[in-house]
């Protein structure tokens, strides 16, 4: 059956002399790869096509229990241009194509998580000032769309509201107060200080189309990535091997 779908490309690799397979994560169908047939010829437009970013709509044979989809057609969308030019908005939104490769299963649909990923590859190449909130929104939203974000703003354990700072352990995959951690004796993978609670309540509840406005200070932005972070690498081990996960520290920790 030839179906069509949109799909942001997330990874391209060349296959035999003439082919090219992609991983892409589509509105209809989740992630799916597909291979493109003898297009690696000169002039051949589907080699600028299927490249990484790339909203593109795909017209493709689908069989459910093929592995690989076999692209008829392709033809882009948007191509997220401005995102290119600059290294750090790059190396983020890299970043982001990589861990949604590792974390979701072939046909495992999810089209809130697909509206996310084209939001905030958009609001990448509109805006590269913002592209640290922008990728801890990611963080923020990838996690509660999985199921797996903790209550930020009260103790796992006693269920005080946090005043101070919260506790982060790993095992636990939650936030603990400072007085239960001591009670229990947990060991503290990471302390999330007050003002990045609040930070990360307003990353939760505010629209991306206005998270420019959100104040925000470099140890806000470092202590919420880092927890974000050692958070997604406890509930998602794949994602603990990812290429350039140590440039992305570079980006919150040195600026
Ligand atoms: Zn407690």
């Amino acid at each position: 059956m030839i179906l069509s779908s949109k799909g942001i490309i997330l990874k391209v690799f060349p296959y035999s002399n003439t082919s090219v397979i992609c991983n892409a994560f589509t509105d209809d169908h989740g992630k799916l790869t597909f291979i493109a047939k003898g297009i690696r010829k000169p002039k051949n437009p589907l080699v600028s096509i299927l490249q990484p970013f790339n909203l593109v709509e795909f017209q493709y044979y689908y069989k459910k229990k093929r592995g690989i989809q076999l692209i008829k057609e392709a033809d882009i969308l948007i191509s997220f241009d401005k995102l290119r030019g600059n290294l750090i908005t790059i190396t983020i939104a890299s970043n982001l194509l990589n861990i949604i490769n590792r974390t979701f299963e072939e046909g495992f649909q999810h089209t809130v998580v697909f509206r996310l990923i084209y939001k905030i590859l958009n609001k990448l190449s509109a805006n590269i000032l913002s592209n640290k909130i922008t990728y801890i929104f990611f963080l923020f939203h990838l996690s509660k769309q999985l199921g797996f974000m903790p209550n930020i703003n009260q103790c796992y354990h006693c269920s005080k509201v946090f005043t101070d700072f919260a506790v982060f352990n790993i095992n636990l995959k939650s936030l603990i107060c400072e007085l239960c951690q001591e009670k229990y004796n947990i060991e503290t993978n990471i302390n999330i200080y007050k003002d990045s609670i609040f930070f990360l309540n307003l990353i939760d509840k505010t629209n991306i189309d206005k998270i420019t406005n959100i104040e925000t200070n470099n140890l806000i932005l470092s202590n919420a990535y880092n927890f974000l972070m050692i958070f997604m690498r406890s509930n998602i081990p794949y994602i603990n091997n990812l290429k350039g996960l140590t440039e992305i520290d570079k980006i919150y920790y040195e600026e």
